[in-house]
């Protein structure tokens, strides 16, 4: 494996059994659910347990203030648990143990820790696990469908490298185009179509293949400085959605109805990807994430206005894209409200 932060994973059913017992005097981030879950499994007496309420970065610091003397922090939970961990880690210079206890956001792979400063979303530090435990039982009791939406970040592969392709072919792609990047991300959709099933049934197979392509993403990614080989229209329709309707979604989720719409508009094997989608039972439908028609509609209607507003946004098909009433209901046409 090239660049990546894991350089120690520990994989396993009940992989996480008895960790708490041999990384000497340790401090836990988690939040009520998981802890309930995997503190027998860990075992050990860690020094303090500290409930992550929120990701505000003055609260954060109240917390890093409040670690006692010790050698490692061990974050159990989703995204925001593994991400507190990863910024007292930096902090304080201290061992970081991660433990995903389900795996619907890549927190657990990268090596910035988001958090919020005044609200917005800001990454900082660095940090690299030491062990990332997987562990399928504890993974196993996180509801499955939100394992399954782990699989959104990977198959945005699909429209994201798209775009990156089109902006290279009209002059504007913000980074050097990679060639060689775009097939290996490809290469990664190429190794999740065969485990849609196991994906699925949330089977050891399956987890680890969600896991390993978020690994081989970040040797791709991290060296190239930018995640533009996942990440294109289909996020930037979440982006509008989501300051439209001002409420959080399940990423994979709304990343998926993302795919769907925007490989419409790429001309892009919408059929394939939805099938693929429709397979490993991803909840991208609008009726699972409380989206109502008018309101999809009035956001793919101003998605160009928006995307134009936002500089940081990279050029994708949206920008060369006239999206009228009558594309937009036609798109939608197969959708659940
Ligand atoms: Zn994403």
């Amino acid at each position: 494996m090239g660049q990546t932060n894991i350089t120690d994973l520990r994989v396993g059913r009940d992989s996480l059994n008895g960790l708490g017992k041999e990384i000497g005097k340790f401090i836990v981030t988690t939040m009520e659910i998981p802890w309930q879950l995997s503190k027998d499994k860990l075992g050990g007496n860690p020094e303090n347990v500290f409930m992550i309420e929120s990701m505000e970065e003055s609260w954060l610091n109240d917390l890093v203030a409040a670690v006692p003397a010790c050698d490692a922090v061990v974050g159990i939970g989703g995204g925001q648990a593994i991400d507190a961990a990863k910024y007292i880690s930096w902090k304080k210079g201290i061992r970081l143990v991660t433990v995903p206890s389900i795996i619907s956001v890549d927190a657990f792979v990268t090596p910035a820790a988001g958090i919020r400063r005044n609200h917005e979303v800001a990454y900082v530090g660095s940090s690299t696990p030491n062990p990332l435990v997987i562990d399928f039982n504890l993974l196993r009791t996180a509801p499955p469908e939100l394992n399954i939406a782990g699989i959104g970040d990977l198959l945005s592969i699909h429209t994201g490298s798209f775009d990156w392709e089109y902006a290279e072919s009209r002059g504007q792609s913000e980074y050097p185009f990679s060639a060689t990047d775009v097939a290996a991300g490809r290469k990664i959709l190429e190794k999740i179509y065969p485990k849609l099933n196991a994906i699925r049934e949330n089977t050891d197979e399956g987890l680890m293949a969600i896991v390993e392509g978020y690994m081989t993403m970040n040797t791709i990614c991290l060296p190239a400085g930018h995640y533009r080989i996942e990440e294109g229209s289909e996020h930037f329709l979440f982006y509008e959605l989501e300051e439209r309707l001002a409420r959080p979604f399940v990423h994979g989720y709304i990343v998926g109805l993302g795919i769907y719409l925007m490989s419409q508009l790429q001309g892009n094997q919408f059929d394939m990807i939805k099938n693929v989608m429709d397979r490993v039972g991803l909840k991208y439908h609008p009726v699972d994430l409380g989206i109502r028609k008018e309101d999809l509609l009035a956001s793919l209607l101003n998605v160009k206005n928006y995307v134009a507003s936002k500089p940081h946004l990279w050029f994708s098909v949206i920008n060369d894209s006239e999206i009228t009433e009558e594309w937009g209901l036609k798109a939608m046409a197969g959708l659940r409200f």
